[in-house]
């Protein structure tokens, strides 16, 4: 996987997103890169990745009562796996994102964290972190 490396994310909910900014600050400090990018890619078609606000918890409250209120779980989807709400919900939010490096810390907004984005949970997920240099 050449410099990709997994981080391991469990959820505990069908619906949850899960503030993975600490984790992935680990990692770029581990690294030892000071200056460069941080990629991140989530490679699931039920799962996502999102940048937000962090410090107040309910924003994220916020986010997810207004995406089950935009594609509820049933209204007559096709795909037979009864799973569409959760697929739909991943492509609106994506699946990639990346963070600026400056001194070794993630150059984040000062209310900013990166969360993972569960819609079809329980489950243990990946998500792929490249950490380059400039
Ligand atoms: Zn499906």
């Amino acid at each position: 996987m050449g410099q990709w490396q997994p981080l391991q994310v469990k959820t505990h909910k069908r619906v949850e997103l899960v503030d993975i900014t600490a984790l992935i600050q680990e990692m770029v400090k581990s690294s030892g890169i000071g200056d460069g990018v941080c990629f991140l890619y989530v490679p699931h078609t039920t799962a996502g990745i999102t940048i937000n606000e962090s410090a107040d918890p309910s924003v994220v409250r916020d986010i997810i009562a207004q995406l089950n209120k935009l594609v509820p779980y049933e209204d007559n989807y096709s795909h037979a796996e009864g799973n569409s709400d959760a697929h739909i919900k991943a492509s609106l939010v994506g699946s990639s994102t990346f963070v600026p490096i400056a001194g070794g810390m993630l150059l984040l907004g000062t209310w900013q964290g990166i969360f993972f984005c569960e819609f079809d949970g329980p489950r243990t997920r990946k998500v792929l972190v490249k950490i380059k240099a400039d």
